[in-house]
């Protein structure tokens, strides 16, 4: 059914609505100032510095400068980008963690099949990459090491910053998927230290088919597209204008929000995961022992079926995901699970958002425990 006023929607790491604010931004760029940023006529230059702006607003938000910020189309652009055009580039070996969105892990996979030596590691029980295996995984030529600052299924926080400053006394580049970090914790690539960084709107209130990467000066990287040049090369294909500013738009009110939008969302996630933990009986909270993003919870459910329990959901309105939206369908344990050992029939994720209330989440509890204690009775 199509999303009516009183849908739950508590699936915010799958995508976010887009915000008014960004909404009316965008608009003059889908209307009248539809110019080609690479015309060098009026309308053209209209559109150009239009662009840039976006471009300098990306930047100041991350912490970087506007030259080192690329366009793309989606953060699994971006991430292909880094991944495979560094691998182009440079060469040498490739090491992702074990928890990476496939966006990484099957661009690595296709690093592998152009040669590439490509190394996997591994996380503990919480999802938290082992800066010791760091150490004993990569031996010799690592040019690229690519870690998650946030993990999509399960909300851990990596320790990006160490990862970071390991990679440059070891002289390897540093990718961070920071598509589900930003605008929800702070993150700015100097206080990371990372080469490459990740972005995509849809995740913050921007809309979707719009991402960045951001590329430290002189980082070795192939474009992936050929054509008009676009981006300073390194991202062919005429520039999204309405996106970029939207993207920008809904970065600077996410990051303005950050800091009160984590602590109400933390309050909300935690009196969550309370009840929940509190209404069925084994009930798992995945990633407890890490650091965790402030809006996400999951959980995992021995003895009741994923698909059953979301199915149930849904009907009554309630629009949360299974591990990650990404594999909704599959019944099969995602690696992210696997990687972090949790055994469970049922992994539920929760993800707030910036239009999520109290009363929302009261409804939702009560939701959960209704279909909860009725699958419960059916399977028994
Ligand atoms: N990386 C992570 C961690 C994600 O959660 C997603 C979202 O699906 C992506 C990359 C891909 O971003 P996009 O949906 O913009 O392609």
């Amino acid at each position: 059914h199509p999303m009516t006023d009183d849908t739950l929607y508590l699936d915010h790491a799958a995508t976010t609505p887009v915000r008014p604010e960004v909404r009316d931004a965008m608009e003059p760029f889908l209307a009248d100032r539809f110019g080609n940023p690479s015309s060098s006529h009026g309308p053209g230059r209209a559109a150009r510095a239009a662009l840039e702006t976006a471009r300098e607003r990306v930047a100041a938000a991350l912490g970087a400068e506007p030259d080192e910020i690329v366009f793309t189309g989606s953060g699994t652009e971006a991430d292909n980008l880094a991944v495979l055009g560094h691998w182009r580039a440079r060469g040498g070996g490739v090491a992702v963690s074990a928890i990476e969105h496939s966006a990484v892990r099957r661009a690595a996979a296709s690093a592998a099949r152009e040669g590439a030596p490509v190394a996997t590691l591994a996380v503990d029980e919480a999802g938290r990459l082992d800066l010791d295996a760091l150490t004993e995984t990569l031996q010799g030529d690592t040019r690229l090491v690519s870690v998650m600052a946030a993990n999509n299924e399960v909300g851990t926080i990596q320790p990006v910053a160490e990862i970071a400053a390991w990679c440059r006394e070891h002289g390897a580049t540093f990718h961070t998927d920071a598509v589900q970090a930003v605008g929800h914790v702070p993150v700015s690539v100097a206080g990371i230290g990372c080469d490459l960084l990740a972005v995509s709107a849809h995740k913050f209130g921007g809309p979707k088919g719009v991402g960045a990467l951001y590329v430290r000066r002189g980082t070795e990287l192939a474009p992936l597209l050929h054509g008009g040049g676009q981006e300073r090369g390194l991202r062919a294909g005429t520039s999204n204008v309405a996106g970029a500013v939207g993207l920008a738009t809904a970065l600077d009110a996410a990051v303005a929000e950050q800091a009160a939008e984590a602590r109400r969302l933390r309050a909300l996630r935690d009196r969550l995961e309370s009840a929940l933990t509190g209404s069925v009986e084994g009930l798992v909270v995945n990633g407890t022992g890490a650091e965790r993003l402030p809006h996400v919870l999951s959980v995992a459910i021995p003895d009741l079926d994923s698909d059953v329990l979301l199915a149930s959901m849904d009907l009554a309105g309630l629009a949360v995901s299974s591990g990650s939206a990404c594999h909704s369908g599959a019944s099969a344990p995602s690696h992210v699970l696997l990687a972090m050992g949790v055994e469970a029939d049922a992994v539920l994720r929760f993800s707030l958002g910036w239009p999520t209330t109290e009363a929302e989440i009261d409804r939702a509890i009560a939701v959960f425990r209704e279909v909860a204690e009725r699958a419960r009775g059916v399977q028994a």
